[in-house]
């Protein structure tokens, strides 16, 4: 039984987890370059070596991608930088203003102690949504000619 988009009725699907996988590759890539040229009256030669790798993804992949998960560390990164940076400048705008000074301070407390809240928010997100999201991605196609995403 082979698969057909839906929409445009070409058999030229493929899964998202497969378009995803496909378009990943990772790349290194080395130059060397020399040259050579004055300064000053000086001559001067010069080498240089460079070296880059990383990840190289196609448009299709980028748009197959996987659902991401919500990283607990940026929620605790994130409330525990804001409780630094309005105490830290709530400290400094108190020697102008005592008023909002306690206001900035008192803000950036709130932030450290509502961290909770969005923790179990993700926290509930991983352990309920996540995993339906995920199935729903491994079950999902698209088509390469019209772009359709389908569940068949
Ligand atoms: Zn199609």
């Amino acid at each position: 039984m082979s698969i057909s988009c839906p929409y445009c009725e070409t058999d030229s699907v493929q899964s998202l987890a497969m378009a995803y996988q496909s378009g990943l590759s990772h790349v290194s890539s080395k130059s060397k370059g020399t040259g050579a040229g004055t300064s000053g009256g000086h001559a001067l030669v010069f080498s240089q070596d460079s070296a880059s790798s990383g990840i190289s993804q196609t448009a299709l992949s980028q748009r197959a991608a996987p659902p991401e998960k919500r990283s607990y560390l940026a929620i605790i990164l994130l409330c525990a930088g804001l409780y630094l940076a309005l105490g830290i400048s709530g400290l400094l705008v108190s020697i102008f203003s005592e008023t909002i000074g306690s206001w900035m301070k008192t803000g950036g407390l709130i932030c450290l102690l509502s961290m909770p809240v969005p923790l179990f928010f993700a926290f509930r997100f991983s352990g309920t949504q996540y995993p339906a999201l995920l199935t729903q991605w491994n079950r999902t196609f698209i088509c390469l000619k019209c772009g359709g995403e389908f569940t068949p």
